[in-house]
Parts: C-alpha cells; structure tokens; sequence
C-alpha cells in the first residue's frame, strides 16, 4: 500500500504534535502546518531531521499551498484556551472561519478527508446535561468566549456543506476538555495554572466557588479517538471525551494532595458565561468505534504533573 501524507494544521501546538506522532508511528508522512501563534516548536522538535516528517511555518487564513498529494487533514488550528482567545479574539474567529475554509478547499483540490477539530464549547453553558451530540447548545454570541464558540460553530456549518455540496469527506470531533505533557504552563487552563501554582508554592486559584464542572480526558485517549474517527465512516459530529466529572474544587483538591504542596487554595471572580457543568455522552463513540478512556485521572494527573516539574 502506498504511504499517506496527512496534514495537521496546528501540528505544534498540544494535540497537534501528539497527532504527528501517531501518524509517524503509524507510518505516515506527516506534515505539520502552523504559524506558532500559540504552538510551540519544541513540541516537534523531536520529529525534525525525520524523513517522514515536515513543517511549514504559514498562517492558514491565508491561502493554503502544499505540494503534492495529501490523504487526510486534520485541521487543529486554533487557540484554544480562554486565556489565549481572549488576547486573540479576531484571530480566533479567523482561524475558524477563514482558516476552515481554506483548509476545505485544500480538501476539494486534494481529495483529501478533513477531520474538524470541533469542541464542546458548542454546546455553550448547556441546559442538558450530558451533553449528547443531538443537542444544540446554549451558546451567547456576543460574549468573551463568544469569539471560540461562534468561530467553531461556524467551522462545523462550512465542514457539512462542503460535505453536502461539495462532497468533500469529513470528519467532525467534539472534543471535551483534555490534559496532559505539552500543554502549556500559561495558558491559562484550570490543570497548567494550579499545577504551576502547586509546583511553584504559590496560592491555588479556583474561579468562582468552585462548584462548577469539567470532564479530563488524558491525551493519548483523545488522540485514539481522533485515530478511530478519522478512519471510520462518521461524518456527523462526534464526542470525545471523558465521562468522569468533578468540581473545580475537588479537581484543585486532588492536584493539592498529589504534588504535597503548601500552596493553599483562593477563590476569585468567575469568568463571564463560565458553562457549569460539562460532561460527554459518549454513547455514540462506545458504540461506532469502539472507544473508550482507558487513563483515569489519577494516573494521567501523576504523568502530566511530571511533566510540568521539568517546566517550572
Ligand atoms: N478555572 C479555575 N482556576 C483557574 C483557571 C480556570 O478555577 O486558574 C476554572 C474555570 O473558571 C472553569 C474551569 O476551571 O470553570 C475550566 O477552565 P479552563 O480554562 O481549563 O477551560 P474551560 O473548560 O472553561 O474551557
């Protein structure tokens, strides 16, 4: 069989990198695409010089050329912390917009499969509970996370007409809060900031009381999900995540007790139309692909902690 090229935009960034490794593990050409906003070089540092592998440093909202045939492409560009789309709205909405739509047309050129990395931010703060992928979310448009939300819904319209209109092949992941080494310490997110404030001695800070609710799914869970959806015949929105849910507190409790840390926890203003709870149905996942999360927080807390101590 000949070998695959598949393109992963965002392909420094957290997931992205984790992409190229499977792929090059699975023995494909991989190339990696991102303008480094927010990705960061080191993630792939250990791929470069590898023959299989390449990085093209370019901005997708603007017109997107690569030589050559391309099987897949995985469109992973985005920022996707709050922190960071709050200090790059317009960006953020670019990249969904624009960049989806160029990454599309690639597809059509190319006659490649796209998957969408799509996010449950499209469900908003959701009045159902867990969210399955049937519901439509409660989304405010004009709000500081409005510029994520509205930016990824829009990616998920433009992917299905091009799948409809166009008949381009695509594939669209929900994916659910994930964790683990290459995240970065800033960004902002709940596990980087307390485990960095664990690490570092200082206070712990939970955003509101703390009661609100997230879902962690450990990477390498996500990007077998990632692997499987790609590869199967699904080609509405998926859900990928963890089903295990737990307050930010306990959540900032657990990180206290497993880094034996002196840093006590704060409480401060929560953010504007911060959701209050989160949670994915996987029914659909279990079912069509066979999928599941085999790392339970635990165990996926004690690798990613590791990782950050050679950070700090
Ligand atoms: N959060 C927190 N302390 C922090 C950062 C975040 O309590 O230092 C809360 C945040 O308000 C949210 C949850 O943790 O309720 C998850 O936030 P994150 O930024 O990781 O992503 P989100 O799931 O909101 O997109």
């Amino acid at each position: 069989m000949a070998q695959k090229t598949v393109l992963v935009t965002g392909g420094s960034g957290f997931l992205g990198s984790h992409l190229c490794d499977r792929f090059i593990a699975e023995g494909y050409k991989v190339i990696a695409m991102d303008n480094l906003i927010t990705g960061n070089p080191d993630n792939i540092a250990h791929l470069m010089g590898n023959e299989n592998f390449q990085f093209i440093k370019h901005d997708i909202t603007e017109y997107i050329w690569v030589k050559g045939d391309i099987d897949y492409i995985l469109h992973f560009a985005s920022p996707a912390s709050p922190i960071d789309y709050l200090k790059l709205p317009i960006q953020t909405l670019k990249v969904g917009a624009l960049g989806t739509h160029n990454v599309l047309g690639l597809a059509k050129e190319k006659k490649a499969r796209v998957l969408l990395a799509s996010t449950s931010e499209v469900y908003g703060d959701p009045l159902i509970h867990p969210q399955k992928e049937d519901y439509w979310g409660n989304v405010n448009p004009i709000g500081f996370r409005g510029v994520y939300d509205e930016a990824k819904r829009f990616a998920e319209a433009i992917t299905m007409a091009y799948q409809r209109y166009h008949g381009v092949e695509t594939r669209i992941i929900r994916i659910f809060n994930t964790y683990g080494p290459r995240m970065r310490l800033n960004d902002g997110r709940v596990l980087p900031a307390l485990v960095g404030q664990a690490l570092r001695g200082e206070p712990m800070t939970v955003f509101g009381d703390g009661s609100q609710t997230r879902s962690f799914c450990y990477v390498s869970d996500l990007v077998e999900g990632i692997y499987r959806l790609l590869l199967s015949d699904i080609t509405d929105p998926t859900n990928i995540g963890n089903p295990a849910e737990i307050t930010i507190l306990e959540f900032a409790k657990e990180v206290q007790g497993l880094i034996e840390t002196k840093s006590d926890i704060i409480f401060e203003p929560l953010p504007q139309d911060d959701p209050k709870v989160r949670q994915p149905d996987i029914t659909k996942a279990k079912a069509l692909l066979g999928w599941e999360p085999k790392i339970d927080r635990h165990e996926g807390l004690k690798r990613t902690i590791e990782f950050f101590k050679t950070k700090v």
